[in-house]
């Protein structure tokens, strides 16, 4: 599996110099292209110098499509190297647009391609001079791509600017012309290497085979340990395929349309087209995996945002009970000062009372704190049974104005656990709450029962049943999810917060349908050892 940008935290897979070739890469270079080859070499060899009719739109459409391929080859090399700044890419992007500019003049030389008999520019020397040139130019910039590749393992450079790039192309530009022109206009003087329009001379063996194998055998040896990038290989695998082709352009005696001639011209054209597919599809992975990394950078982002919209969710839930009671009691004491025979002594037991909201509100935020720091508070020792007498008398008057009865079985038995009794306070508070709301649309008598009794083991179990519109089933499996709600102004925060509470007491909470109507919400806590 190829690293996805996600994942590659020095972004190394995301570039193309440094990306790692995978399994399928290595399979095509070392064992199915060589495999072709040598099948090619085989089959061919037999027939080698057997002439075939010269076909009068092969080679304009051949070189053509070796002038685009490599043209937009140099045009993706340029682009990377636009990205990455890295001297190595500016040269193979350079070596590929002089072999895509020599076809212009080659093409023009051709014998009997434009005037029958003869060539429309330069004569007999010129096409065979260039198409060595254009051979020679490819191969020297994969020797110098591997040289500087080399050096910049060691000490790796940037180019800045654009100028180094606008001066490389002109000075391509300027080469090609060079070559061209000499090619074309000393062709009488060039050492001679074709006998006619189709044979070749011994001279091809010696100006056209010797440079070529030897620059095309030097880049192979120096790409050689650059066949760990994607880039390296694929330059290894276009030096190694023309290194390839250099002896069968010599079996028998070399000519122009023989079965050996037609053969090079394919694998010339394969191995071009290998290199422009690779990119293309490298390309396009290194897009794939950018996505991917920006993908997962959203995820994570909307994680948090989420996350935080869940805690601001969380904290208003949490703070509503202890400040509207706090509201409502300032207003009730206002109420008890502002007559003509003020009540001071009620209104001062409503400050009071108002304080130990206040408290309690701080505990709440305390205790809000102390789950997201992961805290490990300070667990007292408590009786559940009075801590949930002590909830419902938080509650008793809110419930009385709902019409709510409420009925406790506490078990007899001290319920002793160890926890943080805010907390379970808080749970309390929030199944009493929902229970009294999901009686709100059913007649009366609305009832609420409140039950201790002893769970599994030495578990005890608390239960808060009401007669209420009930839980369907389709609800049951998401009533505990952080932000599910079913009510027009709910938070869908409650039942997360008291889920999340009671498991880190180690214990458990769960929702039943309650008979023959409403809704049991029960959880269980451990009793002490020794209670
Ligand atoms: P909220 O009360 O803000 O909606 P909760 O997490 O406390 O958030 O509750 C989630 C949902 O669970 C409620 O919207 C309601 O549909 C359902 N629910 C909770 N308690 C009861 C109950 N006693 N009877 C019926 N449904 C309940």
């Amino acid at each position: 599996m190829q690293a996805t940008g996600a994942d590659d935290p020095t972004g190394e897979a995301l570039v193309l110099t440094s990306a790692a070739p995978g399994r399928r890469h290595k399979l095509v270079a070392f064992a199915i292209v060589p495999a072709l080859l040598a099948a090619l070499f085989v089959l061919t060899r037999p027939f080698a110098e057997i002439q075939l009719p010269p076909a009068p739109a092969f080679v304009p459409i051949q070189t053509s499509a070796l002038f685009v391929i490599n043209l937009v080859t140099a045009l993706l090399f340029f682009c990377q190297y636009w990205i990455l700044r890295s001297r190595p890419l500016l040269v193979v992007a350079n070596g590929y647009l002089y072999a895509a500019l020599v076809l212009i003049p080659y093409l023009l030389a051709f014998p009997g391609l434009f005037v029958t008999g003869g060539t429309l520019v330069g004569g007999l020397q010129s096409t065979a001079w260039l198409y060595i040139l254009r051979h020679c130019g490819l191969a020297a910039s994969l020797v110098a791509f591997a040289l500087i590749s080399r050096g910049e393992w060691r000490r790796p450079q940037q180019v800045k600017g654009d100028v180094p790039l606008v001066l490389s192309v002109v000075a391509t530009c300027a080469l090609v012309m060079v070559i061209a022109t000499v090619c074309i206009a000393a062709d009488g003087h060039l050492p001679v290497v074709a006998s006619d329009g189709r044979r070749f001379s011994t001279g091809w063996l010696i100006y056209a085979g010797a440079p070529m194998a030897s620059l095309y055998g030097l880049a192979v040896i120096l790409l050689w340990p650059l066949r760990n990038t994607v880039l390296g290989l694929w330059l290894l695998v276009v030096a190694s395929v023309h290194l390839a082709a250099v002896p069968i352009s010599f079996f028998g005696s070399p000519s122009r349309f023989s079965v050996s001639w037609y053969t090079v011209v394919i694998i010339n054209l394969v191995a071009n087209s290998l290199v422009l597919a690779v990119l293309l599809v490298e390309v396009s992975n290194l897009y794939r995996r950018l996505l991917e990394a920006v993908r997962a950078q959203q995820h994570e982002r909307e994680a948090r945002l989420a996350t935080g919209d869940a805690l601001a969710a969380m904290i208003a839930h949490e703070l509503r009970q202890p400040l509207l009671a706090i509201v409502m009691r300032a207003a009730t004491s206002v109420r008890r000062l502002d007559r003509p025979a003020p009540d001071v002594e009620k209104a001062i037991a409503d400050l009071g009372k108002i304080t130990a909201d206040g408290h309690r509100a701080g505990a709440i935020l305390d205790s809000i704190r102390a789950n997201f720091r992961r805290d490990i508070r300070t667990r007292a020792s408590m009786d559940l049974n009075q801590v949930a007498s002590e909830t419902v008398a938080l509650v008793r008057r809110d419930l009385r104005k709902q019409q709510v009865r409420v009925q406790m079985a506490l078990n007899a038995r001290p319920a002793d656990v160890a926890g943080d009794r805010t907390q379970i306070q808080q749970v309390l508070l929030n199944l009493i709450s929902n229970a009294a709301e999901a009686t709100a649309g059913s007649p009366a008598p609305r009832l609420l029962t409140i039950t201790s009794e002893n769970g599994e083991g030495n578990e005890i179990c608390v239960s808060v049943c009401d007669n209420g519109a009930g839980v369907s089933a389709e609800h049951l499996a998401q009533l505990f999810n952080p932000l599910f709600t079913t009510k027009a102004t709910g938070m869908g925060m409650g039942l997360s917060i008291c889920r999340s509470i009671v498991e880190a007491h180690g214990g458990r909470i769960w929702a039943s349908p309650n008979s023959p109507n409403g809704a049991v919400f029960q959880f269980t806590l451990a009793r002490l050892a020794n209670a």
